[in-house]
């Protein structure tokens, strides 16, 4: 595949993203009353669906964001932890966010950062906001939280104070960090840099990059990426077929090679501390009754396949400025 193919392929991999997450919501992992405005409802369940919302149920849990309907542990991990250790005076900045509903979630938690900024390919982007634009359920929490002047929106970028999202590539830094920019970001604040499932895409060089990017941006920040680990077999194959199924181009899946290399590429890339953990890990530290609870949901007749697939997905969470923002690694 061309360049272009190539890039495709990847933005498919949105689509894939979001009909997996609004299929969890219908079964009832989480509550998320807005990705139905993002994404058609699956027509049929498939392992890979089921599966995958187990993992991001535990990826959610671990973040701190309400992953739970009926969970009263109100502890808040890595996300929540560091919007409340910097009392909210901080930026998020979603990349390669896709039809990630997180700001509108945020905002109903009472938990929005100072601004909350999201990135991925314009394409995508003028998609989000066109269903912004034409769904009020997502447009009014942006204009709920707007003050000052009018709002700047065009197809391919959308300013208010509280969110803002751009169309950029994210293997492009100086673009990246001009358009950002424009939109008002302030380096000096508190930064949480969130990537799920989008580092694997880029080659190892380009990550890095992107890291590297960040870690010099960013005097005080936190970056936290979720995504595939232990991708290879001993021969070098990659061991999860459905991820090839758009056949896209893996090309960060050196990096995945194990919870080590993620380790290593964040801290060869100027962060100060780093930790990477597979999914077992955490589903094994969540507390078990809401386990059982999501165990219980739907029917798994293939464990053994869903507990291999739980090592193959990990939580890498890095920070820079661990003086201030120390705490909140310490949290798991
Ligand atoms: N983070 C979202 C989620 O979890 O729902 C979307 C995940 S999807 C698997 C990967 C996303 O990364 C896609 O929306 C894709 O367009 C975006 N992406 C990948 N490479 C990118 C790049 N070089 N520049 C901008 N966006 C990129």
């Amino acid at each position: 595949a061309g360049p272009d193919e190539a890039d495709e392929a990847v933005r498919g991999t949105c689509e894939d993203a979001s009909v997996c997450k609004r299929f969890a919501v219908s079964v009832g992992y989480w509550k998320d009353p807005y990705i139905q405005y993002f994404v058609r409802q699956a027509k049929e369940r498939k392992a890979p669906e089921i599966n995958r919302g187990k993992l991001e149920w535990g990826w959610r849990h671990l973040a701190g964001l309400k992953a739970d309907k009926t969970s009263v542990h109100g502890q808040g991990y890595l996300i929540k932890a560091f919007l409340k250790k910097t009392e909210c005076n901080c930026q998020i900045v979603n990349l390669g966010a896709g039809m990630d509903t997180l700001f509108w979630r945020l905002k109903d938690e009472n938990l929005l950062p100072r601004k909350y900024f999201e990135v991925d390919f314009p394409m995508i982007v003028a998609r989000k906001i066109h269903n912004i634009k034409s769904k009020p359920p997502l447009s009014k929490p942006i204009m709920e939280s707007h003050s000052g002047d009018s709002l700047l929106i065009d197809s391919h970028s959308l300013d208010s104070s509280r969110y803002s999202i751009v169309g950029a590539d994210l293997r492009f830094s100086s673009d990246l960090e001009e358009k950002l920019k424009k939109h008002n970001l302030d380096v000096h604040l508190p930064t949480l840099l969130v990537a799920e499932c989008v580092l694997v895409y880029m080659t190892p060089q380009q990550s890095a990059n992107l890291l590297k990017w960040a870690a010099s941006t960013f005097p005080v920040a936190m970056f936290i990426n979720y995504e595939q680990v232990n991708m290879m077999d001993r021969f070098g194959h990659i061991m999860i077929e459905n991820l090839q199924r758009r056949q896209c181009n893996l090309a960060g899946v050196e990096v995945c090679r194990s919870l080590d290399s993620q380790r290593e590429r964040l801290l060869l890339n100027g962060w100060e501390t780093a930790r990477a953990i597979d999914m077992m890990k955490v589903y094994s530290f969540l507390p078990q009754a809401d386990v059982r609870r999501i165990e219980a949901l739907e029917f798994l007749d293939e464990k053994e396949l869903f507990e291999q697939l739980m090592q193959h997905y990990c939580i890498c969470w890095a920070s820079k400025d661990s003086s201030n923002l120390g705490n909140v690694l310490q949290h798991v």
